[in-house]
């Protein structure tokens, strides 16, 4: 059997005994009803390869996965004029914290906490006509899958609990850092992560990401060489919410991941790996997900320092 799906059936089953270590998310209720018996891996390298273990092709809920696809989005639109709006530093807070954001006048951390993905939101609502119909379409180009689609009860769950996200809004927009209607952009940023995908998609989604900016047929240039590594460092530095430190030294690679278990990570020049599992740790982030993470380039012996 080929050496790298040896390896990931291997940490499969390794890892399988932590279940029931982490907690479900449940602050949006309607993730919490999602069965925390799952993990999936997928792998897709440079030269075309998928490699899968476990559930890799069930559909979970991205949550801030989504949070890659709108920054992208945003550096595609704006160019360097998106930081003059969003900062580009390390939080060290949770993802949904608002202290900040009032010390700094309204300008959040980084795109990857929620006030800095709503900012990108906003940019991108002020440019495009119909924002959700553009994500979900990229995220069909770049996964190959036709078929992605948002879970509106869980994007409705989201609204009837997402009054700190709405504050985060708001307080951005008393900073005149916020430049549309809150609800509008709060119903894009909800559909963002109410998209579902599977372990393969994600995986295919963002092998770009190690591969200079380009899709793997090179028919495609999503980002240049350097917006691609100024994403990848971001993933490094902020994708991981105030455990980044944690899992630098763990793992070694530009991760991001969601409260819906997920978590995308990237070794440039080599290729993308996705791996879920619903039950988090208490930074929010895919406990199983980690450790599948750091056993895998602790195997493969590759990580970015
Ligand atoms: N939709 C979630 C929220 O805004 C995303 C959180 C996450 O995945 O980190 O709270």
């Amino acid at each position: 059997m080929n050496h790298m799906q040896a390896m990931l059936d291997e940490i499969y089953n390794e890892v399988l005994p932590l279940l029931g270590e982490g907690r479900v998310a449940d602050y949006i209720p309607a993730l919490a009803k999602v069965d925390p018996n799952q993990v999936g891996i997928a792998v897709c390298d440079l030269h075309g390869n998928t490699y899968t273990a476990g559930d890799a092709n069930t559909a979970f809920s991205i949550q801030s996965i989504s949070k890659l696809l709108t920054l992208v989005l945003g550096m595609e639109i704006y160019g360097d004029a998106l930081w003059k709006c969003v900062d580009k530093e390390p939080s060290g807070q949770a993802f949904n914290s608002l202290i900040q954001l009032e010390m700094e006048h309204g300008i959040p951390r980084n795109p990857f906490i929620n006030a800095g993905a709503l900012k990108v939101c906003d940019m991108l609502y002020s440019r495009l006509a119909t924002p959700k119909q553009r994500m979900k379409e990229m995220m069909c180009k770049l996964s190959g899958n036709a078929h992605v689609t948002c879970n509106h009860t869980v994007a409705d769950s989201e609204r009837m609990h997402g009054a700190r996200s709405a504050a985060m809004a708001y307080l951005m927009k008393a900073f005149k850092n916020f430049d549309n209607d809150v609800d509008d952009v709060l119903d894009a940023y909800y559909f963002a992560c109410a998209l579902e995908m599977n372990c393969v998609d994600l995986a295919k989604a963002f092998l770009f990401l190690a591969n200079q900016g380009k899709t793997l047929d090179a028919k495609h240039t999503i980002l240049t060489t350097t917006q691609t590594k100024q994403v990848n460092a971001l993933m490094a530095t902020c994708g991981m919410y105030n455990q980044a430190g944690d899992f630098a030294y763990r793992v070694g690679l530009p991760g991001k991941s969601g409260v819906g278990g997920g978590i995308v990570a990237i070794i440039p020049n080599h290729l993308s790996i996705c791996v879920w599992s619903p039950e988090l740790n208490d930074t929010g982030n895919s406990l199983i997900g980690i450790e599948i993470l750091e056993r895998f380039t602790a195997r493969i012996g590759k990580s970015i320092y």
